[in-house]
């Protein structure tokens, strides 16, 4: 076919970017640039997120009320698009609760899941299906879970949840590592303590395992969202234990791993991996007497105001370019899977 100067735009149209169908967002709570830079180093100069999500962003973390972002408020403004005070659960200073994003996705006949190495009632994943003026109201924060905004979630909590209303919803409940969910609505406790336990403390696989699983569950023809959290890196963070945060941080970067090569077989799902905020105001200050390892100082047991990276990977990844604040990528989100 000869192609005239003229009717060029017939013969190459421009490609229209594709759509996500599925997305994961994946937040390493407190995992700011030092912590990837520290997970990098201590790891032979090898980390999945730098390798495989080649889209980077920065994120401006600061909540309604502070400079300083709290977990709560850092998954407010992802899960909702709304900036709020410190405490708070999907629920503004106003006392109005905005809708969530996985409420947005089931109201589109979207699955949703939890994954956590945390409670499932915790200030991250709560934000995704509570609406509570206080993140210590865990048994209320558990009550509505029951609203059924979630459909598939792992991760501890086992002591404020009612096993037996989970039942009566559907939900098959399972505790610790003897039995693995089969159904593709459930509730996977890592064991019947509140939060699970630390990598060091023999936790293994448990984030990689429940994601893979979660991924095979929550797939089907109208599309899912998936939230999953390293949870404890800000604990480690909270601690000063650099140790604590490093092999958190590997830990959640594994799990990435494996979610990056399941989105890459998919070609359908969009993956988002940033953080809430920062915790410790870590620096990489000097090296160790090998002169080749850093040196992990924390400037305090807090959280800090640095932005922390975004990084793409999948369909609509290049929105997450540029320099923008914690609520924008809720409203990308948002505006990549049509929500109205
Ligand atoms: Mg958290
Ligand atoms: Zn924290």
């Amino acid at each position: 076919m000869v192609c005239l100067s003229i009717s060029m735009a017939k013969c190459n149209p421009p490609v229209k970017k594709k759509n996500p169908k599925n997305i994961i967002l994946m937040i390493g709570d407190g995992m700011g640039l030092a912590q990837l830079c520290a997970g990098y180093a201590l790891n032979k100069k090898q980390l999945n997120i730098f390798e495989l999500a080649q889209i980077i962003g920065l994120c401006n973390t600061s909540s309604a009320d502070n400079f300083i972002t709290d977990s709560a408020a850092g998954a407010t403004a992802m899960s909702t698009g709304y900036k709020t005070n410190n405490g708070m659960i999907s629920f503004l200073p106003d006392s109005s609760s905005p809708r969530t994003i996985f409420e947005f996705a089931k109201s589109n006949q979207m699955k949703t899941g939890l994954v956590v190495s945390c409670a499932l009632t915790h200030a991250t994943p709560a934000c995704f299906y509570s609406h509570r003026y206080n993140r210590e109201l865990h048994t209320d924060i558990a009550a509505d879970f029951y609203n059924g905004t979630v459909d598939i979630a792992a991760g501890g909590g086992f002591p404020v949840f009612d096993t037996a209303k989970l039942r009566s919803l559907g939900y098959q409940v399972t505790i610790g590592k003897t039995t693995t969910p089969t159904s593709s609505k459930y509730v996977s406790f890592y064991d019947t303590s509140f939060h699970p336990a630390q990598i060091s403390e023999g936790r293994g696989s448990f984030l990689t395992n429940n994601t893979m699983l979660s991924l095979d569950k929550l797939t089907n023809d109208k599309g899912f969202m998936l939230m999953v959290e390293g949870s404890q890196i800000d604990w480690g963070g909270h601690n000063n234990d650099g140790d604590y945060v490093v092999k958190e941080m590997l830990d959640f970067d594994s799990c990435v791993k494996h979610v990056l090569d399941w989105a890459k077989k998919d070609g359908e799902t969009l993956v988002i991996i940033t953080a809430d905020h920062e915790t410790g105001g870590l620096g990489l200050m000097g090296s160790d007497a090998s002169s080749t390892k850093p040196k992990l100082l924390f400037h305090n047991t807090h959280h800090s105001g640095i932005m922390v990276p975004v990084f793409a990977f999948g369909p609509g990844e290049e929105k997450f370019q540029g320099v923008y604040e914690n609520i924008d990528i809720f409203y990308k989100m948002k505006n990549l899977l049509n929500f109205k």
